[in-house]
């Protein structure tokens, strides 16, 4: 990489040009007035002329960059879970049975409104979080956009069925996420399932079950049953532990948007998960181009909540435009921080789709000629 030319040199130590020049010429370069120059050359310049440099960072606020928290602030979170299978292999099954029969004691009438995820409890007080994304697009969209959302991706092929494109697809998509793969072969109460079949397959595809020597922990379920889910909550559990997935809980929010709705009672809401830090109501935030003060949050359940640690889904209302799946949520010091980032990002948003639109007239005026 290549930093400040010759000239900005030469003002910054506050030397003349040609004094700079000849420098570089004694180090045997070439150069010219408005050259960049590499650090090497730099540091070896200002040395001469008694100046040492400091290489800084360009400026990141926590904001932009997902900067790290230190290591004695991590505690252990939920594992995020995502089931990706061929369609009719049985997601919204599994997905139904595992929330109704984990909804806890007097809480019964369950979920009540679809919010994109949710947290269920586990026997022994662990929780795993579920993403409950309409097909794959949700998920192919936050990781266009670079978003790590989901720890554990499994995988649910039907046995009375066969590895199919989406099945393909999702394998593509976890290991492109560098994502562990948990193999799920559901509807084994069919009479006509052969789940030898669906393990060759797998094989095929290089994902070798357990049991066949490989890697992939693999569970035979019946989602419609309910049969050996508890078999692949306790694996999923252990495939969390092996992650050792941890985040700090005493800091500001940070996450991302899972989907949003436009409610016509509240406007515009969004589910956001929260992936690192504790959001509390009355945080201001900002999501993508737009931002906002969370004023309500949800759980899956309806229920009001006040605070959100990390790996929680919540309805988020306080938005004041929507957001896009995929966008990161991070919750700021004051209104006016989000509300300055917030512009900033939109002017360089409009900047960028000005560019599109011009490239496209060129395109087109190339195309007439
Ligand atoms: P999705 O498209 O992956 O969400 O699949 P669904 O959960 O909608 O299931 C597709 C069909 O398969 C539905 O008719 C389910 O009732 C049925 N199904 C799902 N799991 C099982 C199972 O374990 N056994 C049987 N027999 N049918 C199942
Ligand atoms: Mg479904």
């Amino acid at each position: 990489t290549e930093y400040i030319a010759v000239n900005e040199l030469a003002n910054l130590m506050g030397v003349s040009v040609s004094e700079v020049i000849s420098k570089c010429i004694s180090l045997g370069l070439m150069v010219s007035i408005n050259q960049r120059l590499d650090v090497e050359t730099i540091t070896l310049i200002a040395d001469d002329f008694g100046f040492e440099i400091e290489l800084v960072e360009e400026f990141q606020t926590d904001v932009d960059a997902d900067i790290p928290d230190p290591e004695e602030t991590l505690k252990p979170r939920p594992p995020v879970v995502t089931i990706m299978g061929h369609v009719d292999h049985g997601k919204t099954s599994l997905l139904d049975f595992i929330r109704s029969a984990n909804v806890v004691a007097g809480e019964a009438g369950g979920i009540t409104q679809h919010i994109g995820a949710y947290k269920v409890s586990i026997d022994g007080g662990k929780e795993i979080t579920f993403l409950d994304t309409p097909g794959h697009e949700a998920f192919t969209a936050m990781r266009a956009r670079g978003a790590k959302v989901t720890d554990i991706v499994v995988l649910i092929v039907a046995a009375d069925d066969a590895v199919m494109p989406q099945t393909v697809e999702a394998i593509n998509h976890a290991q492109a996420a560098n994502v562990p793969i948990i193999v799920a072969i559901n509807k084994i109460d069919k009479p006509n399932s052969n789940i030898e079949k669906i393990k060759q397959q797998l094989a095929e595809r290089n994902i070798l079950v357990e049991d066949w020597g490989g890697k992939y922990q693999c569970v035979e379920v019946s989602a419609k049953l309910g049969k050996n889910v508890d078999l692949l909550l306790e694996k999923i559990l252990l495939e969390a532990e092996l992650l050792d997935l941890k985040a700090n809980p005493d800091r500001k929010a940070r996450g991302t948007i899972i989907e949003s709705q436009l409610d016509k009672g509240r406007g515009i809401t969004a589910t956001v998960l929260v992936q690192k830090g504790t959001l509390k109501i009355g945080d201001p935030f900002i999501a993508g181009v737009t931002h906002g003060r969370v004023r309500a949050m949800f759980d899956e359940r309806g229920k009001k909540v006040s605070e959100a640690p990390p790996s929680t889904p919540v309805l988020v209302l306080g938005f004041e435009s929507a957001p896009q799946a995929g966008d990161t949520f991070v919750a700021v010091e004051s209104e006016r921080e989000a509300r300055e980032i917030s512009i900033k990002r939109l002017q360089v948003k409009r900047e960028q789709d000005h560019r599109q639109v011009h490239h496209i007239t060129l395109d087109e005026i190339a195309n007439q000629i």
